[in-house]
């Protein structure tokens, strides 16, 4: 650290943290990053690798609301609250009722909106920085529905939903042909976005952030945050064995991990794990330019990431720790063969965590109980998507100037006071 060099402490080494970890860096602060490195890769690596910017609608709102029913996993759905972990995510729930009321879902899809429209370009930026360009992908993504009736009711819903700044219009015979040549059934119809994109690797991501944070100056440790508590009107850290830790500034960036640090001074952090399953396997036949497909009747996204394709799915409310779900791979297992997905062995698997707040909006911004804490967490299923616009927003609250655009509806102040005891 050199004479004058604001030393900052990121916590969290998701795509996230590392990419407010790098901003912090080129931005000339002296950085240390810590993540527990749990055995289990975060969200950050098992995430479909969709630039989502499609998605300005936040998941609170009256019609998520009115499908939820039909889309329980009993079933045959995505949706599933696990009942021996409600105590996770029945007051979130409570919350969430809340944030459906129209004007809150209006004024949350505005806000979301505005942060989606950096989001390409502040990828564009990243991956250059990067020295990658070829890490992000804008070729769009494809929806597509396997019977007639889906395809015209999901294109009739499609044509209604804002979408941003995507673009859309139907899937041509091609790209249908493209697909359907590498699956036993061919889609009845599809859609084609225009202006969404797709990370190469999201593995290869994180890998060269964190080369990059490095060869900026910065650390990257394994630590994991005990907790987070007062000391003369600042924030410390407190890690592993009594040791302290400093920082001119904190960020907190620690996905699911961040609410329980923020509730240590003060802040309620209502943040839910909203987990996500994944099957991996080998890619074989199927189109190497293909962008994303989200097979809409089954709420799967198929990516292609390299030789591996990977099938996404899933919202499960539960507890970060609790044990997988392995009904769910079976689940993904039992629609790849019967779309005879050319997913082929070595197959793994994988679920993850997304940080979830009951508005489906994030949270970035300076703590009102601790100056040096900035917090950017609750990306929810967009974490991907916004975390090269993030990492730039937390650069710029850290250095004290103001955010564009407006970044005040995603205070974490809009949930109000923890009613836990605020460490001394
Ligand atoms: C199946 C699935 C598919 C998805 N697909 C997409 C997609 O296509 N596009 C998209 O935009 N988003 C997608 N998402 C969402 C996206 O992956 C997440 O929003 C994003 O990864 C969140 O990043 P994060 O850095 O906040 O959290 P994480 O990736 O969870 O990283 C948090 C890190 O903090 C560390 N940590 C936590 N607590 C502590 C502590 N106390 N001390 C030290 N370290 C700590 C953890 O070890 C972890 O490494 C998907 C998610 C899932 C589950």
């Amino acid at each position: 650290m050199t004479n004058g060099q604001r030393r900052v402490v990121v916590v969290g080494a998701g795509l996230i943290g590392l990419c407010c970890a790098l901003a912090l860096s080129r931005a000339g602060a002296d950085v240390v990053v810590l993540d527990e490195a749990s055995t289990l890769p975060p969200a950050s690596w098992g995430n479909a690798g969709h630039i989502a910017i499609e998605q300005v609608s936040p998941l609170a709102s009256p019609q998520a609301l009115s499908a939820a029913a039909g889309r329980l996993f009993a079933w045959g759905g995505p949706l599933d609250f696990r009942w021996a972990d409600v105590s996770a995510w029945g007051p979130w729930a409570r919350r969430y009722l809340e944030a459906c009321a129209p004007a809150r879902f209006a004024t949350g899809r505005d806000s979301l909106a505005k942060l989606l429209s950096d989001a390409i370009p502040a990828w564009r930026r990243l991956a250059s920085a990067l020295g990658s360009p070829e890490l992000l992908k804008e070729n769009g993504h494809w929806v597509v529905w396997e019977s007639a009736k889906s395809a015209a009711a999901g294109m009739a819903a499609w044509d209604r939903a804002e979408t941003g700044q995507a673009v859309l219009q139907p899937l041509d015979a091609w790209a249908l042909d493209q697909i359907a040549q590498a699956l036993k059934v061919r889609p009845a119809g599809g859609m084609r976005f225009m202006g969404t994109g797709q990370i190469s690797d999201p593995g290869l991501a994180l890998e060269a952030l964190k080369r990059s944070v490095i060869d900026a100056g910065g650390e990257i440790r394994r630590a994991k945050v005990r907790r987070l508590f007062m000391d003369g009107g600042q924030a410390r850290l407190a890690l592993d064995e009594d040791v302290i830790l400093q920082g001119d500034q904190i960020i907190i960036a620690a996905g699911v991990g961040s609410g329980r640090l923020l509730r240590d001074i003060g802040h309620a952090a209502p943040l839910v794990a909203e987990r996500g399953y994944h099957i991996e396997g080998d890619a074989a036949d199927w189109p190497k330019d293909a962008p994303p497909v989200v097979f809409e009747d089954r709420s799967m996204i198929v990516t292609r990431f390299g030789d591996r394709l990977r099938a996404a799915s899933f919202v499960e409310f539960a507890h970060h720790e609790s044990p997988p779900d392995r009904r769910k791979w079976a689940r993904l297992e039992q629609h790849v063969r019967q779309l005879g997905l050319p997913l082929a062995p070595p197959v793994k698997r994988w679920s993850g965590s997304r940080p979830t707040l009951p508005d489906y909006l994030p949270a970035i911004g300076v703590s009102g109980r601790a100056s040096n804490v900035i917090y950017a967490f609750g990306h929810q299923h967009l974490g991907l998507t916004l975390a090269a616009t993030t990492g730039e927003m937390v650069a710029a609250l850290a250095s004290g100037d103001t955010p564009s655009p407006d970044i005040s509806a995603f205070t974490i102040e809009r949930f109000g006071q923890s009613a836990m005891r605020i460490a001394a």
